[in-house]
């Protein structure tokens, strides 16, 4: 067992001069980093701050957020990194949730702020400017401060991650620094190493760019970080820094694809690039690897952990409209409504045993049990809350969250049935298929769509177009058209809101 920071101060000893994290026009060498997380640590004792203490940190991505993140480890503090999205209410419970000692915020998210109602205890510093709290310089160590040595149990808090709440309030999910260290141990397959280049554009808050952060510091390789995501700049930058690796969520591989010269930059560097999060269509993952040089690996899991699937696309060509296999040490399986583990072929809720397993939720321990699930013989798993069955060779076929599913006259609808027919027309650039309260069905397919420009369907021809190309059951009771999906900031469809503003509307 090593932690991360450990892992970085080996290669500021052996290789000082190499870059480990690009910020815009500045960065930073191994040897500026390891000092930089001495002197973090160093801060946060002189704060008063001890070993399983927490902080939280809401900031865009920057090298100081990449070394309070190291710094905190260094010290045996947890870190609660919040989404700059957050409502005001969210925050303020996710930092008493917490129990964050500091706060570490930057001009760009203060603002968002400014109403939530923090403890005034809570210490504050400003990464950036001084509107946050006090300003980072002044709060830091000397240089060439040492903080006491601290020997950190792999029990110890290593981060709480809040869940994305795209299903209803974020749970604060807690990772220990054992279970970090055994998910970047296996870094060898994917590429990662001293020359790893990663470019990571989604926030550093989320579980699914720390899948990619923590591997490529553990390896000495560089980081190259984007505060803000556009398609265009994400391709500038991937050539400049001869990027190796990229963590992208559906939504921006989409984009990105859809730049018209696309093909005019030079992506021969890259090795591997990484989707998690949300569905990614078969269809869109054969033009990724028809036209991005590199592998190209889809995880399917949670932030909770334990059930995560990995698809090698470049590998299996023919499995694109699954999500791979089983991780290594992961048991994966399917459990019908009564809790029966269920056969190859059979539909049902997908749970997994693995060593990485959360600890739990922080303070929730009706949640944390809900979600845990035990078979016969004691052993426990996770529950994804997803729907899903395994074709004959061992891949995942996800159909959707259980708690999208239509229940529509007794028949089960899965909205990314319908959502993969409609996305097949001509005119529509994407679609979601929400579950609409019915007098007469219980519920009800309802679909909302983003045209592309100069469609010339509407919406009730589409209605049509969809309907002769589904089941009886199936069919689309409406078809809305909106301008934009709304997203969370990790890029996942929000259908509560769709549902919510719907039922709004038509009162
Ligand atoms: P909350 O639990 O607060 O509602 P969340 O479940 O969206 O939020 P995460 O842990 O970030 O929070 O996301 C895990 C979920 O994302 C999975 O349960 C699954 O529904 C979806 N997901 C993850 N990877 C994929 C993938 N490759 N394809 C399709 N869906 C995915
Ligand atoms: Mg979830």
């Amino acid at each position: 067992f090593i932690t991360l920071d450990a892992l970085v101060r080996n290669t500021a000893a052996s290789k000082p001069t190499k870059i480990a994290v690009i910020d815009a026009d500045r960065q930073i060498d191994y040897a500026a980093f390891d000092a930089l997380i001495d002197r973090i640590a160093a801060s946060l004792q002189a704060s008063g701050l001890k070993p399983r203490d927490a902080i939280s940190i809401c900031a865009l991505s920057s090298i100081e957020y990449a070394a309070v993140f190291l710094g905190a480890l260094r010290a045996g503090v947890a870190v609660a990194p919040l989404a700059p999205s957050s409502t005001p209410a969210d925050f303020a419970a996710m930092v008493k949730d917490a129990a964050a000692k500091i706060l570490f915020m930057d001009d760009a998210t203060v603002a968002s702020f400014a109403d939530a109602a923090i403890d005034p205890s809570v210490q504050r510093v400003a990464l950036d400017g001084g509107k946050a709290g006090k300003p980072f310089a002044q709060w830091l160590a000397l240089e060439g401060a040492k903080p006491a040595p601290v020997t950190i149990d792999p029990e110890w808090v290593f981060n709480i991650i809040y869940s994305s709440g795209t299903t209803g309030t974020p749970k604060g999910i807690i990772h220990t620094c054992w279970m970090r260290w055994r998910q970047y141990g296996q870094l060898d397959p994917l590429g990662y190493g001293p020359d790893a280049v990663t470019v990571l554009s989604t926030p550093l808050y989320s579980n699914t760019t720390l899948v990619c952060f923590n591997p490529t510091l553990a390896g000495g390789g560089t980081l190259v970080l984007m505060k803000k995501f556009d398609a265009r700049g994400f391709l500038e930058l991937s050539a400049k820094h001869r990027a190796t690796h990229a963590m992208l969520v559906p939504v921006q591989y989409r984009r990105i694809m859809a730049v018209e010269d696309f093909d005019s930059f030079d992506l021969r560097s890259f090795v591997m690039k990484f989707s998690t999060s949300a569905p990614f269509g078969g269809a869109l993952k054969a033009d990724v690897l028809k036209r991005w040089p590199g592998g190209l690996t889809e995880y399917y899991g949670m932030t909770e952990g334990g059930g995560t699937c990995v698809l090698l696309a470049h590998e299996h060509p023919t499995k694109l409209h699954t999500v791979g296999q089983p991780a290594p040490d992961h048991d994966i399986r399917l459990i019908d409504e009564d809790g029966n583990f269920l056969t190859q072929g059979e539909i049902g809720e997908v749970v997994g045993h693995s060593p990485v397993i959360m600890q739990g939720y922080l303070n929730q321990p009706g949640k944390t049990a809900e979600t845990f699930w035990h078979d016969a013989s004691g052993k426990r798993y996770v529950r994804t809350g997803d729907v899903g069955r395994f074709d004959e060779d061992g891949f995942l076929e996800l159909m959707d969250r259980k708690k999208d599913m239509i229940i529509s006259g007794g028949f089960n609808i899965y909205p990314s049935d319908l959502e993969a027919v409609l996305t097949k027309h001509d005119d529509v650039l994407e679609a979601a298929v929400v579950a609409m309260p019915s007098e007469e069905w219980g519920e009800t397919p309802v679909a909302f769509v983003v045209m592309k420009a100069g469609a010339s369907v509407d919406a009730p021809g589409l209605k049509v177009w969809t309907n002769e190309r589904v089941g009886k059951f199936q069919r689309l009771n409406d078809v809305v058209l909106v301008d934009v999906l709304p997203r969370s900031a990790i890029g996942k469809v929000l259908k509560r809101e769709l549902r919510d503003r719907k039922l709004a509307a038509d009162l």
